[in-house]
């Protein structure tokens, strides 16, 4: 399997996942010009996507959505509550409603919903799984539920929430409320408890770590790679960001470096 972030961030998010002729995109947060010009960068051509999967509503997931699917004909498959909360009105005929809990197969490719804490209508995550390795994207994730443990404890490639480093956030510019609402449980995870919980869940099998969603106010790329570096020694270890897409990833060539 291939795969990538393509933004990752408070203000956009685009995750992309490939094996063989199947490809998909986990939400499309960012607009549709930015996004054919980071595929571009990619290597990845837009009309051989063939199915976007969307986490929830908030605009950081869906930004590019509409333009995107209806431009190159895309399915979109994404919860009942997620698309009333969009408030888009999609072609009916690129319209999959799903559950959250939801398996979807896709030739080769098995997509996972798991459903989260998420202070949105009705959120999933996904795993993605050719039958041999699976790839998480855990984002958005407002707590530790056993669904998220139960996630890590299965990854070969794990796309990890870091949002926020708690100090910038007690001591940042945002009100009151809004800083509540990140910690309250259905935001957002700190730096702090995504390592606490990639220690305590990681097996053997992880391959790979990106940390991804940083915030843009509450957080830096130096404080979360010394977060966690440290426990990364022995696997592939990124962190994704909002300005650029990251290098496109080959989980076959992780697994020869290792044998290596
Ligand atoms: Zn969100
Ligand atoms: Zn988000």
């Amino acid at each position: 399997m291939k795969y990538c972030s393509i933004a990752s961030g408070s203000n956009g998010n685009c995750y992309y996942v490939a094996k063989g002729q199947q490809a998909i995109l986990i939400d499309v947060g960012i607009n549709t010009k930015h996004l054919e010009l980071r595929m571009w960068n990619l290597g990845i051509i837009p009309s051989k996507i063939q199915a976007i999967f969307i986490t929830h509503e908030h605009t950081d997931h869906i930004r590019g959505l509409s333009v995107f699917c209806k431009k190159y004909q895309i399915p979109v498959y994404l919860t009942e509550g997620t698309y009333s909360g969009t408030k888009l009105r999609l072609p009916e005929h690129l319209v999959n409603i799903i559950k959250p809990n939801a398996t979807i197969k896709l030739g080769e490719l098995t997509i996972f919903g798991i459903p989260k804490f998420h202070d949105a209508k009705e959120p999933c995550s996904f795993v993605i799984s050719d039958g041999k390795s699976n790839i998480s994207i855990l984002t958005d994730i407002g707590r530790i539920c056993e669904n998220v443990k139960h996630v890590i404890q299965h990854s070969d490639v794990l796309v990890l929430e870091s949002n926020f480093d708690e100090e910038m956030l007690a001591n940042g510019r945002y009100s009151y409320y809004l800083k509540n609402r990140i910690r309250s449980g259905w935001g957002h995870i700190s730096n702090r408890i995504s390592v606490e919980v990639f220690q305590e869940c990681r097996t053997n099998r992880l391959k790979h770590l990106i940390l991804s969603h940083l915030s843009g106010q509450n957080n830096t790329i130096e404080i979360v790679e010394r977060t966690f570096a440290p426990f990364c020694q022995d696997i592939r270890f990124s962190i994704a960001t909002r300005t650029e897409e990251t290098e496109l990833f080959d989980i076959n060539e992780l697994v020869l470096k290792q044998v290596v």
